[in-house]
């Protein structure tokens, strides 16, 4: 096989290329490395996709049903022996000893570890532009930031940097970026992928997914990694994902919230994501109008409820366990030093605004008030399910941003998860699937299901991806 034809295979196709003996592992890790490697030496001239890319091809085909197809993960994933720093200068050298239950469930199905990718900080941001390891570009125009904070995973694969990637999305992480590239990822079910060994941003809120380039791809990762770990709590035993099969939408009801797909919404978001639910109702799907009255105070929820769990589990790097040390005097010093010069502008912004929240003459005022919202913002959805299967939206209130334009201003840059946040705070599975272009560049359009509806969701998906056609290839570099 020839490289192109390497790289026009999904993950799913990579994988039973190899089963057949049509590609040896080692060729389609091979390809992979090197245009990966040529990334990460390019640095800024590049995309900076990467911040470790691996150096040694893995000897055969491990036997197993991804067949040693490579897989990109983001930095904040703990592997052992290698690199891994969630984007920070905090941690640096950190190489952890043990490796995050996601990863090793992916590594046992078969796959092989490529590279990790660029991150915002701790997970915080929206545009990449908050990483140590600086920004990641857009391939769909280099101008651009890719969203964050999976910045790194979504235009690695949109640029067949790697066939497909792990992220995580705490209030749109992987949905935003994967729009603003303009392909498929998926927050699963809260529960569903055990948070083990993942470097923590705000605790009930992270959660692992897939970014790829179909659904049925995010369907395959998904498979994988799900299912109950002893070393998380609060991870589910939820039902096997099966691969998605559907075309049809007949007799499903999508319900559009207009708190979501309205005001402050791009005209040219609204217009690709009304072409797309006419296609859904050509599918046999009915389009409602659904009501998510507190919707649209998720935002102002989330960033108390966010930076309060952030600066509880940031307490922890100090310099003594792990990365960065300030030489200092005595010990409180040390302490400060290596916050002050660990830590980047945003992290500082949301660790005083978490410490804040949580003081103890404020934390009724805001955080348990904030937690009251968040209820009131899951109800909304579950009487919205009532009468819907699925609600639809933008997932991206706009395209792809020009890099800088909202490193200024941090609200405007908060306002990209307007619409992915309410379903990170009800802790229910949301998809974001390109459903096509406004000026050039990648729309994103979200569905949401029910909790634990997350094999449902990927098969209406399908259904959908299948008539909306997308070309992605004016992002391949
Ligand atoms: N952009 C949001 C934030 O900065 C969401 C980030 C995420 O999902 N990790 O907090």
């Amino acid at each position: 096989m020839s490289a192109g034809d390497i790289l026009e295979l999904s993950a799913s196709a990579a994988a039973a290329a190899v089963d057949s003996g049509e590609l040896s592992a080692r060729e389609l890790f091979e390809t992979y490395r090197v245009r990966a490697a040529a990334d990460r030496d390019a640095g800024i001239e590049g995309l900076n996709c990467f911040t470790w890319v691996a150096d040694e091809v893995p000897a055969e085909a491990p036997p197993a049903p991804l067949h040693g197809v490579p897989i990109a993960i983001k930095d904040l994933f703990c592997v052992e022996g290698v690199p891994s720093q969630a984007g920070s200068r905090i941690l640096e050298g950190y190489r952890p000893p043990y490796t995050a239950s996601s990863v090793s469930r992916l590594r046992e199905a078969g796959a092989c570890l490529l590279a990790k990718t660029n991150q915002d900080e701790f997970a915080m941001g929206s545009s990449n532009e908050n990483s140590a390891f600086g920004p990641v570009l857009n391939p769909w125009d280099r101008a651009r930031v890719p969203g964050g904070s999976s910045g790194g995973s979504a235009a690695a694969v949109a640029a067949g940097l790697a066939p497909w990637a792990l992220g995580t999305d705490t209030g749109g992480s992987i949905r935003q970026p994967a729009a603003l590239c303009g392909i498929v990822g998926m927050k699963p079910t809260y529960g569903t992928v055990s948070r083990y060994g993942m470097i923590a941003f705000a605790s009930s809120l992270d959660q692992a997914g897939p970014l790829t380039r179909d659904v049925s791809d995010a369907a395959l990762m998904l498979r994988h990694m799900s299912g109950r770990d002893a070393c998380d709590a609060t991870s589910l035993h939820s039902a096997s994902v099966e691969p998605p099969s559907a075309r049809r939408l007949d007799g499903l009801r999508l319900g559009v919230p207009e708190e979501l797909a309205g005001e402050g919404i791009e005209a040219g978001v609204l217009e690709c994501c009304r072409s797309t639910l006419s296609l859904a109702e050509g599918l046999g799907a009915d389009v409602a109008e659904v009501r998510l009255p507190h919707a649209p105070h998720a935002l102002a929820a989330y960033y108390v409820l966010a930076p309060a769990e952030a600066s509880s589990n940031l307490a922890r790097f100090d310099g003594v366990r792990y990365g960065l040390r300030a030489e200092a005097d005595d010990l409180l010093a040390m302490y400060t030093r290596t916050r002050h010069d660990g830590f980047g502008p945003e992290v500082k912004r949301r660790i005083m605004l978490g410490t804040y929240a949580l003081s103890s003459g404020y934390y009724e005022a805001y955080y348990g008030r904030a937690q009251r919202v968040r209820t009131k913002i899951a109800e909304d959805f579950a009487a919205a399910f009532q009468s819907v299967d699925y609600i639809v939206s933008p997932t991206s209130p706009t395209v792809a941003f020009k890099l800088g334009e909202r490193t200024s201003d941090p609200l405007s840059m908060y306002l990209s998860d307007y619409c992915t946040v309410p379903m990170s705070l009800a802790g229910i599975p949301a998809i974001s699937i390109p459903c096509g272009l406004s000026d050039g560049l990648p729309v994103g359009l979200q569905l949401a299901g029910p909790a634990l509806s997350d094999s449902r969701l990927l098969d209406a998906a399908h259904a959908l991806e299948q008539a909306i056609e997308f070309d992605p290839r004016a992002a391949r570099v």
